[in-house]
């Protein structure tokens, strides 16, 4: 801190806060900014001048005023209509292992390359033999946040073959080393170099169909022999440009609603978890032993991921301007000391979650549950039932089907996509899901696991993304600690309290998590336009 904010931490701040608005700058943005970076300079202690706030005011304006909400998503998207029919999302598809730290903003962008080498793969040898680029543009949200997230690294990894599962971190770290490195990427008899210079971080506003818009482009010259529109719709999932659903099969407990699910489990005299397994298996042609093994690779990964990030050192400070500070293992081992169990308990569940979502800061591989943001919550209770608990593995297995039925809901009716809802339709679709896993896992009655996932979202309901600097760290690995707690609190009062006079479900607070998602100040959508990231001085 500095020796002024130690003399009087409430001094007044008109010292701090320049007064006069530069020429062609709006006076009333530029007072409110002044203003917001003159307070937090007090509260923080940073010693920024009263030059370099009104510089920081001045930048952080937005040069074209910012639109009360974000414009409506494009009706033909796939992810606007396939609320209508019943839920067909897999285990598979759903439960991504990629790397960190967002999945929108790497996992969708390295998944969205990648599709398109494939494609170019397929143009003609005679067309193949006249290429010379390959170029991919970045719009909205991945324009706008994407270098916190390291989405042009992601980008150019697809383009060059590598895919979000098998991706070696170590390689996308190399690009932030060394950013000038240039790889020959094959096509036909064709050898076209390729170098993050090729990923151009584009218009951050306009008409787009999604707030995660990407082109990719062959080009001849300055022909065009190939270009595709992509949408990272959230969560890893990808769409383009005329996208159509592959086709698949009709599930065998056919639901929209978590009502209709709960129907389907309770007139059957079963958890909802089996009656998710049945579907899994109809829909997919799979059995249920790969079905499991799918759910178990799911569950050690996430349980490699809460032990990576426990295992590092206390002194490592995450990539990026914000030089944060791992505080995983520090704040495990301290807990692991508390007096009282309780005390305890809370502690090192939110240890649990930090190492995960530690992890997904640094680009490490992470699963998607739902995105990478919110990497840290499931794995949290993952980790905690069954390094902790010792619960029996079927009873997570089912947990995890549990959860993932919470989760395509929220994707069927809502969104898992921070660039459309803001962080309540991550960390808070990710809560619901930790708390009907561990609902399930305790063996609690259907009615309760749905109670329980309701909670947990209800209580994150308007909550806003806001990273500061861009970098999935501040508010987001914090987050997930809360996350994972409220889901663990969620459980508590649905097992607790009376499960019939339980007064909101789950379809009821879907339905608002999507009606707050549209109402959401688009400053708030992931656009490190608004909140911590305009509040918080990097000093
Ligand atoms: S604030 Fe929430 S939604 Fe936004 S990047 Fe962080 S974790 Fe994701």
């Amino acid at each position: 801190m500095s020796d002024r904010a130690e003399e009087n931490p409430l001094a007044d701040t008109r010292e701090l806060t320049a007064q006069e608005a530069p020429p062609g700058v709006d006076r009333r943005a530029f007072l409110m900014r002044t203003a917001v970076g003159g307070a937090a300079v007090v509260m923080t202690g940073c010693a920024a001048s009263p030059e370099e706030q009104k510089a920081k005011a001045v930048a952080t304006i937005p040069v074209t005023p910012v639109p009360p909400s974000a414009p409506p998503l494009s009706k033909d998207l796939n992810v606007v209509k396939k609320g209508e029919g019943p839920v067909l999302t897999t285990v598979d598809e759903f439960y991504k292992v990629g790397p960190g730290p967002s999945s929108s903003h790497t996992i969708g962008p390295m998944r969205i390359t990648y599709d398109f080498y494939q494609r170019a793969t397929k143009l003609p040898a005679d067309q193949l033999a006249k290429a010379t680029k390959l170029q991919v543009n970045l719009f909205g949200s991945l324009s706008a946040t994407g270098k916190g997230h390291g989405t042009e690294r992601a980008a150019l990894a697809g383009l060059v073959g590598h895919e979000p599962a098998t991706v070696d971190p170590k390689f996308l770290d190399s690009l932030r080393d060394k950013p000038d490195q240039v790889f020959p990427v094959k096509l036909g008899s064709k050898s076209i170099d390729v170098s993050l210079k090729d990923v151009v971080y584009d218009a951050t506003k306009g008409d787009f169909k999604h707030p995660n818009t990407m082109t990719v482009k062959l080009l001849a010259g300055n022909d065009v022999l190939l270009e595709q529109e992509y949408y990272s719709i959230g969560g890893g999932f990808i769409e383009w440009k005329g996208y159509e659903p592959p086709k698949k099969n009709a599930p065998k407990y056919p639901f929209r609603l978590m009502k209709e699910l709960r129907s389907h489990a309770d007139s059957n005299n079963t958890t909802i978890g089996k009656i998710m397994l049945a579907n899994e298996m109809s829909i997919s042609g799979k059995s249920e032993a790969e079905v499991y093994a799918w759910v178990d690779k799911v569950i050690n990964a996430m349980v490699a991921t809460v032990k990576s990030g426990l295992a590092m050192p206390e002194d490592d400070v995450l990539p990026g301007p914000i030089k944060l500070h791992s505080k995983a293992a520090t704040v495990y081992k301290r807990a692991m000391d508390d007096k009282f169990q309780a005390d305890r308990g809370i502690g090192v569940l939110s240890a649990f979650a930090l190492a995960a979502s530690e992890e997904n800061g640094r680009g490490h591989l992470v699963i998607t549950a739902p995105t990478g943001g919110s990497a840290g919550v499931m794995p949290a209770i993952v980790y905690g039932l069954s390094e902790v608990r010792k619960v029996d593995r079927q009873k997570i297995r089912e947990g995890m089907l549990a959860a993932a039925a919470v989760g395509y809901l929220c994707k069927h009716h809502a969104t898992l996509s921070a660039a459309e809802g803001g962080c309540q339709a991550e960390i808070g679709v990710a809560s619901g899901m930790a708390a009907a896993l561990a609902a399930t896992a305790f063996e609690m009655p259907n009615e309760v696991v749905e109670n329980a996932a309701e909670s947990a979202i209800e209580h994150h309901l308007g909550m806003t993304c806001d990273p500061v600097a861009g970098y999935v760290q501040v508010p987001c690995i914090e987050r997930c600690a809360f996350g994972a707690v409220k889901a663990w609190t969620a459980v508590a009062i649905a097992s607790n309290e009376i499960a019939s006079r339980h007064r909101v479900n789950l379809d009821a607070t879907i339905a608002a998590l999507a009606e707050t998602a549209r109402d959401m100040n688009s400053k708030y959508k992931e656009t490190s336009e608004a909140g911590l990231a305009q509040s918080v001085v990097l000093c």
